[in-house]
């Protein structure tokens, strides 16, 4: 990630120095002021604020609010009028080995 910083105290672009991830929506940046008579270094917080788009599947506890750019009622709308497809024996396969779902566990279907 590249973010083009200005140094808070003396307005130089700053650049970044390390990352951290202290929780899966925060994450933190340390930046090093480019003047060198400024010296200045410090941390600039990032936290996923809302979804712009859904994502195909959200992990189970991930507490991110929608945008109001997304339209529930469209969602809403269009996953009521779709139907459950039938699967074959083998299951779902989605992506890989480890997305394959099989037939007996999808429970969702009306
Ligand atoms: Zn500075």
């Amino acid at each position: 990630m590249r973010l083009h910083i200005k140094c808070p105290n003396c307005g130089h672009p700053a650049t970044s120095t390390r990352t951290r991830q202290p929780s899966t929506l925060v994450t933190e940046i340390s930046y090093s002021c480019g003047n060198s008579a400024c010296g200045a270094a410090f941390v600039l917080l990032g936290e996923v604020h809302r979804w712009l788009r859904l994502p195909t599947q959200i992990m189970t506890g991930l507490n991110v609010p929608l945008s109001l750019v997304v339209h529930r009622n469209r969602l809403r709308d269009a996953l009521d009028r779709l139907r459950t497809a039938d699967l074959p024996p083998a299951g779902e396969i989605i992506g890989g080995p480890d997305d394959e779902v099989p037939n007996a566990t999808r429970g969702d279907s009306p």
